[in-house]
């Protein structure tokens, strides 16, 4: 369906069948577990989940992403990362066969309340120094024990860690997290999950029986130097629009809100229809790359809700429906990232509903 939309996201579904293989060459042992919270990290949870499918599982934040999955017939293995929060919750994904992430007492607490005959798959967390979600090392064996006699828990459940600075190779929190993970489950029965996209990149210890990437799926660096393409990855969304006016100032003349920016000679500017109310980072300062006809030109002035501004003196000929890329291939959405003072993470789930999807 072709939609009237000047600015619309396009998600390349062979590059992130082509990201999760890569996943896979990295981490050969390990299962990979596609992490498709937060809309897929704005390319989509279902095409997203579809374009996956090879994987060995999905992991999402709010119970109302799986649903969505499971609604759009997808059979996979689907964790929910958080867990469960009420008793209807729980009755509710052991029905959707949802996987649970047990991280406090007040979950264990919802297990051993549960009737019936129901079946759950059981994760279970250690808070190994991120200080977020998790059982604290002093009391993971007790929570342990409480879960594996769980008649309502399938087996030996997962035993995972979420890494909080796995971005930084020198940073020696990852190590200390990764012997507090090994001595916490020492001589436990169960799998081994440990690693985001930095622990798969960069800390091969941390790789385990379960890998969990989001971010290097979408072929994206979770480092804060470098791009994907770098890693090997592809990136996997190009947000694209179009020139909507081209005008000439003066020098001197300021462009745009506050009169922020002004011309330090006679300037040929393009006004192009993206914004802040499309998710285009609003702290985006004057010079940030954006693309025109395949050419890199810098943003000028501040980001408006539906439009930006772009100095195109340089290039030979500017027209009205010019076609402009504001990251994808060839301008990697951590280039635009470090422009804003932001994160690609940020970026990409930051995406607004406004702006149509669309995957092939
Ligand atoms: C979001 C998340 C991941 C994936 O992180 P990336 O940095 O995007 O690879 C893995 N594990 C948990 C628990 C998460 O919340």
């Amino acid at each position: 369906m072709q939609s009237q939309s000047l600015i619309r996201a396009v998600v390349d579904a062979a590059a992130l069948r082509h990201n999760l293989r890569q996943a896979r060459r990295v981490a050969p042992g390990s299962r990979v577990m596609a992490v498709i919270k937060a809309n897929a990290y704005g390319h989509g949870i279902v095409p997203a989940a579809k374009a996956l499918a090879e994987a060995d599982g999905f992991a999402v934040a709010r119970f109302g992403e799986g649903l969505a999955l499971r609604a759009a017939g997808l059979t996979n293995r689907i964790l929910l990362l958080e867990g469960v929060f009420s008793a209807d919750q729980l009755a509710a994904a052991a029905q959707a066969r949802f996987e649970l992430m047990v991280h406090s007492f007040e979950q264990l607490e919802l297990l051993e309340a549960l009737t019936g005959d129901a079946q759950v798959i059981a994760w279970i967390k250690v808070d190994s120094g991120m200080n977020r979600l998790g059982f604290r090392l002093d009391e993971f064996g007790a929570a342990y024990e409480r879960l594996r006699r769980n008649v309502h828990v399938h087996a030996e459940p997962t035993l995972v860690t979420h890494l909080a600075s796995g971005d930084d190779r020198r940073n020696p929190q990852t190590r200390r997290q990764l012997d507090a993970f090994a001595s916490a489950t020492s001589g436990l029965a169960g799998a081994r999950s440990i690693a985001n996209s930095a622990g798969v990149l960069a800390w091969p210890t941390s790789r385990a029986d379960w890998v969990r990437p989001g971010l290097m799926l979408y072929g994206v660096s979770p480092f804060p130097s470098g791009t994907g393409a770098e890693l090997g990855l592809r990136p996997a969304m190009t947000l694209r629009t179009e020139v909507i006016a081209v005008k000439d100032v003066k020098a001197g003349e300021t462009v745009g809100y506050g009169g922020s920016w002004t011309a330090s000679r006679d300037t040929r500017m393009a006004v192009v229809a993206a914004g802040y109310g499309d998710g285009y980072p609003r702290g985006s300062s004057s010079g940030t790359p954006v693309l025109i006809s395949g050419r890199r030109v810098p943003l000028i002035g501040r980001v408006s809700m539906d439009m930006i501004t772009v100095d195109v003196t340089d290039l030979p000929v500017v027209a009205v429906g010019d076609p402009v890329v504001l990251w994808g291939s060839e301008i990697p959405v951590e280039e635009v990232a470090a422009h804003a003072g932001a994160i690609a993470w940020d970026l990409l789930c930051g995406v607004s509903q406004r702006v149509p999807l669309e995957i092939g």
